[in-house]
């Protein structure tokens, strides 16, 4: 289940200048589907549609068949995961941070997603500045280690459908690499919507789209548009 189905869908934030202009693509239940193409194209645009930060303006975006506008808003949380770019941390330990995926989740079930994540040593630490309000030092967290602890959060809620906005182009090669290896772990089996910043990160994929002037310019698996140029 999961399956996703993005189909004629036209977005503007601003009506004199349209950002997605009839856009269909599907995400086959458990495949991985990313989406690529220049910095301001509507990358992220499309997550935060099925997100319902925003609703479409024409067309429609569906899960199993289902328009998401008939969707709760709530329901729609508890059948998808998203790893932002940027995660912004609650005032309490990480464990608390990545229980809020689950919150009737085991102490068991959170060191095992905090070990998938690769934070499992620190879990419970608190994020710096909140440490200093309660007497502790706290700790600095990195981007990466913040990302950790959303794809920790993710790994425990186990959700059929991710978004994952990937934000390693700004990670050290390491980093990235094993942040890269979390998420391949964490998107198995799921339907997964990858949006990407550079194709090297997107191998795997099933299909990758190229978006490009409200439009898709391309579509294939990695090697088909490597082949192509
Ligand atoms: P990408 O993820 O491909 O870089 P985005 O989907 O973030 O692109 O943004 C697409 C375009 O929409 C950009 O030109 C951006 O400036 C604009 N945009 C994004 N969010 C908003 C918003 N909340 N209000 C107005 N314009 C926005
Ligand atoms: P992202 O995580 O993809 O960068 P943002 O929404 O923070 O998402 O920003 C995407 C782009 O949209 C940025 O260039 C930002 O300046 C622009 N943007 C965001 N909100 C607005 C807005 N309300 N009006 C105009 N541009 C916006």
């Amino acid at each position: 289940r999961g399956a996703i189905a993005f189909k004629d869908v036209h977005f503007a934030y601003d009506p004199a200048r349209p950002i997605l202009k009839g856009i269909s693509f599907e995400v086959p239940a458990g495949k991985t589907v990313a989406v690529v193409g220049p910095s301001g194209a509507g990358k992220s645009t499309l997550s935060r549609l099925l997100y319902r930060f925003y609703d479409v303006q024409q067309g429609a975006i569906t899960i199993d068949g289902q328009d998401v506008r008939d969707v709760k808003q709530q329901s729609l949380r508890a059948v998808i995961g998203m790893v932002p770019q940027d995660t912004v941390l609650f005032n309490d330990t990480i464990a608390y941070n990545i229980r809020y995926g689950r919150i009737s989740a085991t102490q068991a079930e959170i060191e095992a997603a905090a070990d998938i994540a690769q934070i499992g040593e620190f879990i419970e630490s608190l994020p710096e500045g909140y440490g200093a309000m309660v007497g502790e030092r706290g700790l600095k967290l990195s981007g990466g280690e913040k990302q950790r602890v959303a794809i920790a959060r993710t790994v425990l809620k186990s959700p059929p459908i991710l978004i994952l906005d990937e934000a390693t182009s700004a990670l050290d090669t390491r980093t990235e690499q094993e942040i890269q290896a979390a998420l391949d772990i964490v998107s198995q089996n799921r339907t997964t919507l990858v949006i990407a910043h550079r194709l090297s990160t997107v191998i795997h994929a099933d299909e990758i789209i190229v978006l490009k002037d409200g439009g898709i310019a391309e579509r294939g698996t990695h090697g088909e548009l490597i082949e192509r140029g």
